[in-house]
């Protein structure tokens, strides 16, 4: 008797262990990236969200609350780069969106490529000469594609170019991202096929984009907004041709003076038109259909320039928040419908955070300020030339880091003398905070000290030869808006919400970096990891 209780107890054991392995492989993975949302404001405006977007994912998935980058320069394109490869630019070589490079000897943008033609534009249009050949590693979604045999698709969306051509990776079936000015359109290159599909024509020319040059004014009651600064203040952009930069704005007026369709990118309609896109990718590409997993990534621009217009504590960003929860909801109602309940994983992170506007910062006594680069490049050239004959030695300056003339240097030991003669004059030079030089970076141990973030942020053969760190909340910017790029937990942290299929519900406050998602997301599909991934696995989120 006791013995036919145990096989049975076995038995059912057993089953309940099929009946795990046996869940349906998720049929679509979405990646969100939102450009330039810092972790709190999940917390900071959560009484005005709805419980279908971001709630539902907090509820129903798994959040981060002590989520970071781990590499310096916080910048949308390596930010982008490092959510998808599961890697940070010492691996993945987007050191920045725009750096120097040294072998060409002019600046290189991350998404630059010149044998790229546009689709949609005149061939000759620098929108369109695009693609991902910069980045050096893979993306989870390339690795799908290898491991589906090419039967799993992947399609890249953004406003930005960078936005929607580096997490779709190398293997993408496509990267769509919108050029501004009159036209308004969402376009392609080469790189990805030979011409844009019916249906993204189609959306060009319906009055979709034109229908969002209207009325910019506050979603809610704006004296419920109680959560950010006046609306009229002295830290903010606005837009040519309103004397304020106050809630309404009426966007068809000031459209001519700002870029045309280029206003959108700073105000909510860009994420409501990105969306719509969106929505007609991921159905016409019959995304999440079949046994093959299929991969979309979509990246909100707009949040990032609407940032930098007005800054994190406007109340434009705060009805920007506020609206994206409705997009967010809107989205996963969509997916429910469109590929199922429970057949999709979905995550939604940050390229970077972002600061304070120094100048509030000041005015409520918080040390902050502002850097003037090009004196403290005058400075240090004419310091090198009188003190050590070091005339016209410095090549460049990008990103907080000195590029040297190796031409000047006779010998390997010039070339180290001149890093340290740099060095020890910036250590010296006001609100410079940290300086590292290549020979500190390519020779010692930074395990647990600050170095390790612009060690990360370092690539040998693509950085500068002298790296140096400002001080907290000090940016190189205007003094209106606000911008990131350091390694400060302003621009560091972000939100990470994991949601779907695999996914357990939970929260942590355990420390995970952005380099996690990639590896998270190769283990919940069995795929191989990306061929450059360093971060870890987050088994907490895992079912
Ligand atoms: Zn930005």
């Amino acid at each position: 008797m006791k013995l036919k209780i145990t096989i049975v107890l076995l038995l059912l054991a057993q089953l309940h262990v099929f009946a795990q392995q046996d869940t349906p492989k998720t049929k679509l993975v979405v990646g969100i990236v939102v450009d330039q949302m810092r972790y709190d404001y999940l917390t900071r405006f959560e009484s005005h969200y709805s419980d279908d977007g971001f709630k539902r994912l907090q509820r129903e998935g798994f959040e981060m609350k002590n989520f970071h980058f781990d590499y310096v320069p916080t910048y949308t394109g390596p930010g982008h780069a490092s959510v998808f490869t599961g890697t940070s630019p010492m691996n993945h070589g987007i050191i920045a969106n725009n750096w120097y490079d040294k072998f060409e000897k002019k600046g290189a943008y991350c998404a630059s490529d010149p044998k790229a033609t546009g689709l949609g534009v005149d061939p000759d249009d620098r929108d369109g000469k695009m693609s991902p050949h910069r980045m050096l590693t893979t993306s989870f979604a390339d690795q799908n594609r290898l491991h589906t045999q090419f039967k799993g698709k992947t399609i890249g969306v953004s406003i930005k170019d960078r936005g929607a051509i580096l997490p779709a990776g190398h293997t993408a079936n496509a990267a769509y991202w919108f050029v501004a000015g009159d036209q308004g359109h969402f376009i392609s290159s080469d790189f990805y096929m030979d011409e844009l599909p019916k249906w993204v024509n189609k959306f060009n020319s319906s009055k979709v984009v034109k229908s969002y040059l209207k009325e910019w004014d506050t979603f809610k009651d704006i004296s419920t907004y109680i959560e950010s600064g006046s609306d009229l203040n002295t830290y903010e952009h606005g837009f040519k041709g309103k004397d304020n930069a106050t809630f309404p704005y009426n966007l068809k007026k000031l459209a001519k003076d700002n870029g045309n369709y280029g206003i959108l990118r700073s105000t909510p309609y860009g994420n409501d038109m990105l969306l719509d896109f969106a929505k007609e990718a991921i159905t016409n590409e019959d995304l999440g259909q079949d046994e093959f997993t299929d991969v979309f990534t979509l990246s909100f621009s707009s949040p990032d320039y609407t940032g930098h217009n007005f800054g994190v504590n406007s109340k434009e960003i705060q009805d920007l928040y506020i609206r994206l929860d409705q997009n967010i909801a809107d989205l996963l109602k969509f997916l429910d419908k469109q590929v199922g309940k429970g057949n999709y994983t979905l995550f939604l992170t940050a390229d970077h955070g972002a600061v304070h506007v120094p100048q509030y910062l000041q005015d409520q006594k918080i040390p902050a300020g502002y850097f003037e680069t090009d004196l403290m490049k005058e400075n240090l050239e004419e310091y090198l030339a009188d003190s050590f004959g070091l005339e016209g030695v410095i090549e460049s300056i990008y990103n907080n880091q000195i590029f040297f003339d190796y031409s000047k240097f006779k010998t390997y030991a010039e070339f180290v003398s001149a890093q340290n003669e740099a060095k020890h004059f910036l250590l010296q030079y006001k609100n410079i905070d940290k300086v590292y030089t290549r020979e500190m970076l390519e020779n010692s141990d930074f395990s647990g000290s600050p170095a390790e973030l612009v060690l990360r942020g370092f690539h040998q053969k693509r950085s500068g030869d002298v790296v140096y760190v400002l001080d907290n909340s000090f940016i190189s910017y205007p003094k209106k808006g606000s911008t990131h790029g350091s390694g400060n937990n302003y621009d560091t942290q972000a939100p990470l919400l994991m949601f779907g299929n695999g996914i357990k519900s939970g929260k942590t406050y355990n420390k995970y970096h952005i380099p996690d998602i990639a590896p998270t997301i190769s283990a919940l599909l069995g795929i191989e990891l990306p061929n450059g991934a360093t971060g870890k696995i987050i088994t907490e989120v895992l079912e």
